[in-house]
């Protein structure tokens, strides 16, 4: 029986952990051959291992997606080991708020450099190799995880939630542009997904509150999105998800 992504290929950035990594071991599943990138490379090698185990293919690419070389690196060894990726869940990024008058101007960077930057940085590779694709095979996909922080207002999330308007915005514009060239684009906006995302925030207020929401709902899992990147990739290639707001049932 043919899986519903059997001869895709895809690339999934922060695949080392959360989202990213249940992402690749999902779209493994659905039959796709799955380049992981992320910084840790030991990660990286692990979940390479475990889809390797269960019948699937994958390759580990370490890369710093804030480096423009080095994204530019590892999509030439995507092409050269895999084929045109026709599949691209952009997905690396980082959370840091904190009360905007704290200036803590070097997280201001980080946010910025990673879920703005480096975000373009893979797209500005992985773009030529998505329209190849959908010109030889019919349809690609490009997924950027935004965050529903693009949406709804939360204390103290101002800087984060502004990378991730960017996401968002950003998709609605490409979706129209790359569309007329069968290349499908979505924002993926999820609530609170349990991850290492959290574990990041070094401001005591954000963490207090984050903690806080555990008592009143259920977090949302990294497979419950994985899931819905699934989802989104086997639609048949007429159907684009444009925005898919994910939250935990009872996240207000
Ligand atoms: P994690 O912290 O578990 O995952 C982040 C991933 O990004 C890791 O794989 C990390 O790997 C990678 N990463 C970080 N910096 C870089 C870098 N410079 N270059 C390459 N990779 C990098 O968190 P999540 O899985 O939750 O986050 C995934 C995405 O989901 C993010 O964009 C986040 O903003 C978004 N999101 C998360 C929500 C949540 O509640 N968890 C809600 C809404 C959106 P490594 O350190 O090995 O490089």
């Amino acid at each position: 029986l043919t899986k519903p992504l059997s001869g895709r290929v895809a690339v999934v950035t922060g695949a080392s952990s959360g989202i990213g990594e249940s992402s690749a071991e999902h779209l493994a599943g659905l039959g796709a051959r799955v380049a992981v990138l992320a910084r840790r490379a030991d990660r990286l090698d692990e979940i390479v291992s475990r889809i390797q185990k269960n019948g699937g293919t994958a390759l580990a690419i370490a890369v710093d997606v804030t480096d423009a070389a080095s994204v530019q690196a590892a999509a030439d060894r995507v092409v050269s080991e895999m084929g045109d990726a026709d599949l691209l869940f952009n997905n690396a990024g980082v959370m840091l708020p904190a009360p905007i008058e704290e200036l803590a101007v070097d997280q201001w960077q980080h946010q910025i450099d990673l879920n703005i930057t480096g975000l373009m940085n893979v797209i500005g590779v992985f773009t030529p190799q998505l329209v190849k694709a959908a010109g030889e095979r019919g349809v690609s996909d490009l997924i950027n995880t935004s965050s529903v922080a693009a949406q709804n207002i939360f204390p103290n999330f101002a800087v984060y939630s502004g990378t991730k308007a960017y996401v968002t915005h950003l998709s609605r514009h490409l979706r129209v542009e790359l569309g007329a060239k069968n290349v499908r684009v979505s924002a993926l906006e999820p609530g609170i997904v349990g991850t290492e995302l959290q574990s990041h925030v070094t401001d005591d207020g954000v963490r207090q509150w984050l903690e806080g929401t555990k008592e009143t709902m259920q977090w949302l899992t990294p497979q419950d999105i994985a899931e819905t990147v699934g989802f989104i990739a086997a639609l048949p290639p007429r159907a684009n998800l444009q925005q898919v707001t994910i939250m935990p049932t009872r996240q207000p």
